[in-house]
């Protein structure tokens, strides 16, 4: 350690010592345990600013958070417009995101989550195109044309089956979120049904459960964790709240008497666009089998689980038990049949 640094608490020019030590950061409300290189005045013991250091210290917070939640990382997103032969202009213009957003998260900045959604489903090829087309004036003709070609090549190198590149763990799905529970809100609005908190986090999960019985792999792939009202989505409120923030879902406080709740709504009931067709299709035969519940009668039904008992012991809620769940039986054989048929390619059936 060369430099001098100025300590304010001395007022003076000291040469300090460098610690390596463990410090806590609060990243969007949530504690990062990370290990912090920090400069330390030899006299006071005060810990001395140092822009480079400190900057550091916080990109490790980030990427603690990052890797909990299954945000990408800078470099990834990168990665993922150099694999589109996109310049960073072009895929802000394409992707309706500006400029500098793009070139913040690529040098370090925190995403918003409803960005990292965003990049995940642009991720996938098979989405790419959808999601790009309607911008597509907003970029070069060559642009354009370079962005096809490494679409067509990308799906060319990709397995059949899953959303991201990535898509092996529950973060690798996160992305399909936002429009599973768009869509799963736009079916119980077309149905009239009213979707509290209890009921949300019910038909989520099923549909999740039901989805991977029938074709082995979730919606959302979030985990679920087994509370006294039932199995819930981990993080389910943060899930929420992003969602209502980024304008995807509307969360409305209700008053029940005495209790305040929240209910749960979409704007544009033209949504899960991002879905593949049996993903629409479980949602919907969920919707249309609980949606007309209560929420009593919902956790009623899964306090009755005879599997509930070594969900609430364990804490968890593993989907390898989903073929085990009594509620997911007593669904009409032609509504499982109509899904079995949708994995054919044959389009869902309109509600
Ligand atoms: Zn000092």
């Amino acid at each position: 350690m060369s430099d001098r640094v100025f300590c304010p608490e001395c007022d003076e020019e000291r040469l300090p010592r460098l610690e390596t030590r463990r410090e806590t950061l609060s990243v969007r409300g949530e504690a990062q345990c990370v290990t912090a290189e920090v400069l330390v005045c030899p006299v006071c013991g005060q810990d001395l600013a140092d822009q480079e250091r400190d900057g550091r210290t916080l990109g490790s917070a980030y990427n603690a958070y990052r890797q909990r939640h299954g945000l990408l990382r800078p470099v990834e997103i990168r990665e993922l417009r150099e694999r589109y032969h996109l310049s960073q202009r072009s895929m802000a213009k394409l992707l309706g995101l500006g400029l500098a957003t793009i070139q913040r998260y690529e040098s370090g900045a925190l995403q918003d989550d409803a960005h990292d959604m965003l990049l995940r489903c642009f991720a996938d090829p098979k989405n790419a195109r959808e999601m790009a087309a309607r911008n597509r004036n907003q970029v070069s003709p060559r642009q354009w044309a370079l962005f096809e070609e490494a679409i067509q090549s990308g799906e060319m190198t990709q397995s059949a089956g899953g959303h991201a590149p990535t898509g092996s763990g529950g973060a690798g799905e996160v992305e399909s979120l936002a429009h599973a529970i768009r869509c799963l809100l736009s079916e119980a609005a077309h149905r009239d049904f009213v979707v509290g908190r209890t009921k949300l986090l019910k038909l989520w999960w099923l549909a999740d459960f039901l989805h991977f019985r029938m074709f082995g792999r979730a919606i959302t792939g979030v985990e679920y964790v087994a509370l006294p009202r039932g199995p819930v989505p981990q993080d389910f409120k943060g899930h929420l709240r992003r969602l209502d923030e980024a304008g995807e879902i509307d969360e409305g406080e209700v008053s029940y008497g005495r209790y305040e709740g929240y209910e749960y709504r979409v704007g544009d009931p033209e949504s899960g666009e991002l879905l593949s067709p049996t993903e629409r299709s479980v949602i919907a035969v969920v919707v249309e089998r609980f949606g007309g519940l209560t929420a009593q009668a919902l956790s009623d039904m899964t306090h009755r689980e005879p599997l509930w008992v070594a969900f609430s012991e364990s804490g968890r809620v593993p989907y390898h038990e989903a073929h085990a769940l009594a509620m997911l039986e007593g669904l009409p054989a032609e509504v499982l049949t109509r899904l079995r048929e949708d994995t054919d390619g044959r389009a869902p059936p309109e509600s």
